[in-house]
């Protein structure tokens, strides 16, 4: 059902204004320690990116305090990238979904595509089946997914949830915001290595 990307430029330059936002917010929080926190954002290099990105779209928002002795970064949940992968968000939802969905023929030519590999697939498997259910940020989300249907299994429920009410921009959009929470590095102790 949920074959592709929208691949847009419109779609991707409005993910970036949504971690704009974010980021927005987090700022706003300043560092734990009273000190402000100053512009330190990094370039990634997403692999197997659905268009050549811009490289404003290539970088990973972040925050360091500029209080001498603190410096701590503060990284703000983001629509785009999920941990440490090297894969943007989207993708690594998309490919592990329609392994579970009911088309999977489709998987070895997206994944080709993205250039995702056989055992990086079965460790985004192992995300989604073992880690992210045992996660405190999914056992409040949930409650929250009961009114949009059962969750049976991880990511494709999820995106059959979110992707059957709307078109596949906003759908997509609102998606990767329910789950921006657990792209901060460390914040739901979560290990999720490319
Ligand atoms: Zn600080």
């Amino acid at each position: 059902m949920y074959h592709d990307l929208p691949n847009s430029a419109s779609f991707w330059s409005f993910l970036l204004t949504v971690d704009e936002d974010l980021a927005g917010q987090t700022r706003k929080k300043g560092c734990p320690c009273g000190g402000r926190l100053h512009s330190a954002n990094y370039l990634r290099k997403p692999r197997g990116t659905p268009a050549q990105l811009p490289e404003l779209q290539r970088l990973r928002l972040s925050f360091c305090c500029d209080r001498e002795g603190c410096r701590k970064r503060a990284t703000p949940p983001s629509v785009r990238f999920l941990g440490r992968t090297v894969y943007l968000a989207a993708i690594v939802i998309l490919i592990s979904a329609m392994r579970q969905g009911p088309t999977p023929r489709r998987v070895r030519e997206l994944s080709q595509r993205f250039g995702a590999d056989d055992s990086t697939i079965a460790r985004w498997q192992i995300f989604w089946r073992e880690h992210l259910p045992q996660t405190p940020f999914w056992k409040v989300a949930r409650a929250d997914l009961v009114t949009l249907g059962e969750i049976k299994s991880l990511p494709y429920s999820l995106v059959d949830a979110f992707l059957r009410r709307h078109p596949p921009c906003q759908g997509w959009t609102l998606l990767l915001g329910f789950l921006s929470p657990i792209t901060v590095p460390g914040g739901l102790q979560i290990k999720f290595s490319p």
